[in-house]
C-alpha cells in the first residue's frame, strides 16, 4: 500500500466518463458559459473504455477498490453498461457506484444493474417543479427524475442516496420537505454544502448553508442523533432519526473539511488525473498511454503522483476563504 505526503492511501477512483450534460445547474455549468456554441470534447479526446480499464487495473495495484462513475452526466455516455460490465470483471474492485442527475435513469437503470452496477446516487436539489427548471437551468421535467428514482428502487438499488446541494435563498427553505421525502421513501439524503469548485459559478461564502444550520432545521421537526461513519474516509457526517425512521447525511466540506481522510483520486474524461477536487491542473496520462508507454511506466507515473500528493485545499480554505483568484478545475470535468 502506498501513502501520500499526509499518510493517506488511495482507495477510491472517481471516473468522469463525459464532460457533457443535459442540465445547466448554475453551480456547475452555468448556461451563460455552456451555451449552444460551447465545444465539448470530441470523441478522440475522450478515454476509450479499454484505456479506462487499463488505468483502473493500475489503480487497483496502488490500493483502489471502489469506483464511482460520474460526469458531466454519465448516462449521456454511449453504452455505459459496457464499461460497467468491464469494471465488474476487474479483480480487486469491490464496489461500483454511479452519480447521476437521474433524468435518463428510468430507461437505463435496468441495463446498468444487469451489467453489475451496485449503488446509485441521484442528485436532487428541489421537489418543486418550477424551481427544478430554474436550478437545472433548462425547461426540463422534475417528474422524470422522480420516476428514475422509483424505477431504481424497484430494481433493488436500495437504499438510494440523494445528493442535495443547498444554496442560500435558492433551496434552503426545502430542507424539511426533502428530508421528509427521503425518509418516507427509504432513501438516504445527503445535504451538501455548496463548494467553491472551479472558477465559473461566482461562489461566495454567504451562498453556503452551513451544516450546523441544516442540523438545527432538521432537529426543529425530528429528534436526531449523530451516528458513526460506515468507514474511515466516508465524506458524509451521518445522523439517524431517533424514532428509527432512517438516516441522513451532511457533507460539510466547507465548514468542517475532511482532507485528513481523503483517499480519492479522480480521472477526467480526457484522461487527466487529479489528486484533489480543487486542483488547478491534472496530470495528462492519456498522452503517454497513447504514445505507447508500458504498464510499468504508467504504474510509476501513477505511483509518483500519489506519493507526491499533499492536497488539503478545504482545510486551507478555512484560513483563506477568498479563493476567487486561484485557477481550479471545473466540477463538470471531474464530477465531484
Ligand atoms: N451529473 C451528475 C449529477 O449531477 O449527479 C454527476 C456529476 S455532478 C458534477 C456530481 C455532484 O456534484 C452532483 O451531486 C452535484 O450536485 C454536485 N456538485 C456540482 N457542483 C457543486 C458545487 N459547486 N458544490 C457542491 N456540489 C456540487
Ligand atoms: Fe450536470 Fe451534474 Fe453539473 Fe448539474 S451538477 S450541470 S447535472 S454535471
Ligand atoms: Fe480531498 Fe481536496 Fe476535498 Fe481535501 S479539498 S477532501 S484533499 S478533494
Amino acid at each position: 500500500m502506498i501513502i501520500d505526503k499526509l499518510k493517506r492511501p488511495v482507495r477510491d477512483l472517481r471516473i468522469s466518463v463525459t464532460d457533457k450534460c443535459n442540465f445547466r445547474c448554475h453551480y456547475c455549468m452555468p448556461e451563460e458559459i455552456f451555451g449552444h456554441k460551447y465545444e465539448f470534447l470530441s470523441k478522440d479526446k475522450i478515454l476509450t473504455f479499454e484505456e479506462t480499464i487499463r488505468l483502473v487495473k493500475l489503480f487497483v495495484q496502488l490500493g483502489v477498490h471502489k469506483i464511482r462513475i460520474t460526469g458531466g452526466e454519465p448516462l449521456l455516455r454511449q453504452e455505459l453498461d459496457v464499461l460497467v460490465k468491464m469494471l465488474s470483471s476487474v479483480s480487486g474492485i469491490a464496489d461500483i457506484a454511479l452519480t447521476t442527475n437521474g433524468y435518463f435513469l428510468k430507461e437505463k437503470a435496468e441495463t446498468l444493474r444487469n451489467a453489475g452496477l451496485k449503488r446509485l446516487t441521484i442528485s436532487l436539489d428541489t421537489l418543486d417543479p418550477q424551481l427544478f427548471k430554474k436550478t437545472v437551468g433548462r425547461q426540463l421535467e422534475l417528474h422524470r427524475v422522480l420516476a428514475g428514482i422509483e424505477q431504481a428502487v424497484e430494481l433493488g438499488f436500495s437504499p438510494i442516496k440523494i445528493n442535495t446541494v443547498l444554496q442560500r435563498d435558492v433551496n434552503d427553505k426545502e430542507i424539511l420537505k426533502l428530508a421528509d421525502f427521503a425518509k418516507n421513501n427509504g432513501h438516504i439524503i445527503r445535504f451538501i454544502e455548496y463548494m467553491d469548485v472551479g472558477n465559473l459559478n461566482g461562489w461566495r461564502m454567504d451562498h453556503v448553508v452551513p451544516a450546523q444550520e441544516i442540523i438545527e432545521v432538521i432537529s426543529s421537526k425530528w429528534s436526531i442523533e449523530p451516528i458513526d461513519k460506515n468507514y474511515k474516509g466516508e465524506v458524509a457526517n451521518r445522523y439517524r432519526y431517533v424514532d428509527g425512521s432512517g438516516e441522513f447525511g451532511i457533507i460539510a466540506s466547507v465548514t468542517q473539511p475532511f482532507c485528513g481522510d481523503c483517499t480519492r483520486a479522480r480521472l477526467s474524461a480526457d484522461g487527466k488525473i487529479y489528486t484533489c477536487l480543487f486542483a488547478s491542473t491534472g496530470f495528462d496520462i492519456m498522452t503517454p498511454m497513447r504514445e505507447g508507454a508500458s504498464e510499468n511506466k504508467l504504474f510509476e507515473i501513477l505511483q509518483s503522483l500519489w506519493l507526491e500528493r499533499s492536497d488539503r485545499y478545504s482545510e486551507e480554505r478555512l484560513s483563506f476563504p477568498d479563493t476567487s483568484s486561484e485557477r481550479k478545475v471545473e466540477m463538470y470535468q471531474i464530477g465531484g
